[in-house]
């Protein structure tokens, strides 16, 4: 639970990503998943953690909280890895950039140029991306050219994928809350339109082989994507026919019904959902 109300939080930008006493962190396990060749992924508190390690070094996508690196770091030796010489940020998000000011005293960090536009305001000067990006820049690490690709409007409006051609895996950022609600942040030039668009390219992009790495939840794949424009495709039409029918209350009380009620149980509640889609709906306008 106390993993739960931390990501909430950092979600909502309540408190700032290093912010809260470290014993928050102190219960934090890191768990790795194998992915596919040289690729791994790190679970502990905050945004899943892509993982490259081979003959040019260790690069990571994304880095959780700040009191959570030497847990990362530890993790990443474990694995036969050392200190990243790449940080890719998927996002700006405190809990994909949290650990930014401690890996990014050794390392580059890479990101879409709104990344860095963000962070420059709040974050100290070793945090902050060092090389960024318009549309798309190619990494050419451990054997792989791996393409980072910004999706417009989205999650935020600096979203990148982490695409490995050659591995065939993905790390979707916040793109994917693998069978959750996803969270769109609508103040930071997020779209949930423009969410669906981005799900849709990344879908025509992989196959069913591809390995998919969620920003949140399990390791998933091209037919995990396929449900979540499904999903928010369907719930999204609920609620803009009871917007226009003047009913939304009615339907808070109702509930979308059973076969979406897994989808709320995630950071993102069914009413929060609910919120994101109205207010998305009204800033399109
Ligand atoms: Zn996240
Ligand atoms: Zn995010």
């Amino acid at each position: 639970m106390a993993r739960r109300i931390i990501a909430l939080a950092a979600l909502f930008m309540i408190v700032p990503a290093a912010a809260g006493p470290a014993s928050q962190f102190d219960a934090v396990q890191m768990r790795a998943t194998h992915v596919a060749g040289s690729i791994h992924m790190l679970e502990g508190a905050g945004g899943n953690i892509g993982v490259s390690i081979g003959d040019d070094g260790t690069l990571i996508i994304d880095d959780q909280f700040a009191p959570l690196a030497d847990k990362i770091q530890a993790a990443l030796d474990d694995l036969g890895g050392d200190r990243p010489r790449l940080i890719l940020n998927t996002h700006y998000h405190g809990d994909h950039t949290g650990s930014n000011a401690h890996f990014g005293r050794d390392g580059v960090i890479v990101a879409h140029d709104n990344v860095r536009a963000r962070l420059v305001l709040s974050a100290p000067r070793e945090a902050l991306p060092v090389v960024t990006y318009a549309d798309f820049i190619n990494v050419h690490f451990n054997g792989e050219s791996i393409e980072l690709i910004h999706l417009p409007e989205g999650h935020t409006d600096g979203d990148t994928v982490v695409w490995f051609a050659q591995s065939n895996v993905i790390h979707m950022g916040d793109h994917l809350f693998n069978g959750a609600f996803p969270y769109v942040d609508v103040p930071s030039g997020g779209s949930v339109t423009g969410f669906v668009a981005n799900l849709m390219k990344v879908h025509a992009m992989i196959n069913d082989e591809t390995q998919v790495i969620p920003g949140h939840g399990p390791l998933g794949n091209r037919a995990d994507i396929e449900r979540a424009v499904e999903v928010i495709t369907k719930t999204r039409k609920i609620v803009l026919d009871h917007l226009g029918a003047g009913t939304v209350a009615e339907l808070r009380a109702a509930g979308f019904g059973a076969e979406y009620e897994s989808w709320g149980r995630g950071f993102i509640g069914q009413d929060r959902w609910i919120d994101i889609v109205v207010e998305s709906q009204l800033s399109d306008r």
